[in-house]
């Protein structure tokens, strides 16, 4: 019984076999007929394929990206170069692809931005120096745009520049406190009380009598009064709040 069933199997298989090489001679027959066929089913179905291939994607993904990477892996150079030359060949439908991707991916690439610039500071910083030396113009030009688009951090670091150079003491003064001593006057002016658009650091003894810039030195003013008292000492004597919630800057002296 065993037997016949095996037999009877082997024979299948021989049809099959037979058949599947009738089918090949066929095509290698027909060979030229067949690609135009092809190349026109191509030109008219052109969405139905598409559509064909999205859903052999979806189902092979995993098998599908598993053998892409062994594949990228195994020949390398030549992926890249193909990769490459598809872009130039693709320029246009590339760059329209990228751009919606970043569009749908906004925060998730955002996201992924700053994970890696995290873990790759000293890379980053070798890297922008790099390019700062190898493109001076358009490093100079986003140096100014950031500094616009971030006028209290230019300000912040103007100010410890400043206080560095007439010696202060100590230069700690951390952005995150001068927003708590702002806050801790409730965003008021220490001498005027008035609420005013921007505040001003001002040095309850000045950088220029050996003043620190610390957190304990510093009071909100608006930029009249700042400007009016000068040097002298403030016109409302004042008590300084020491803050503690906001650490200092780390190193600085
Ligand atoms: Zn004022």
């Amino acid at each position: 019984m065993q037997d016949a069933l095996l037999d009877e199997r082997n024979g299948i298989d021989k049809i099959d076999e037979e058949s599947k090489a009738r089918k090949k001679a066929w095509r290698v027959a027909h060979a030229e007929e067949l690609k135009v066929y092809f190349a026109l089913y191509a030109m008219t179905h052109k969405e139905k394929i598409i559509a064909r291939r999205q859903l052999y994607y979806r189902a092979h993904k995993d098998e599908l990206l598993r053998k892409q990477q062994i594949r990228y892996k195994a020949h390398k150079e030549k992926v890249l170069l193909q990769q490459r030359e598809y872009r130039r060949q693709h320029k246009e439908s590339v760059a329209a692809y990228q751009r919606i991707y970043r569009q749908e991916h906004k925060e998730e690439l955002q996201e992924q931005h700053r994970l890696w610039r995290e873990a790759n500071k000293e890379k980053k910083a070798v890297h922008d120096k790099a390019y700062a030396l190898a493109h001076p113009e358009a490093s100079k030009a986003a140096q100014k745009r950031y500094r616009k688009s971030h006028p209290e951090q230019g300000k912040q670091r103007s100010q410890r520049r400043r206080a560095r150079k007439l010696n202060a003491p100590l230069v700690d003064l951390t952005r995150a406190q001068w927003e708590e001593i702002k806050s801790a006057y409730n965003f008021r002016c220490v001498y005027c009380h008035a609420k005013p658009k921007r505040l001003t650091q001002d040095h309850i003894t000045p950088l220029f009598h050996g003043g620190s810039h610390t957190v304990s030195n510093i009071v909100p003013a608006c930029m009249a009064c700042n400007q009016k008292k000068g040097t002298g000492s403030p016109r409302v004597p004042i008590q300084p709040l020491l803050l503690t919630i906001a650490e200092p800057m780390e190193g600085s002296a």
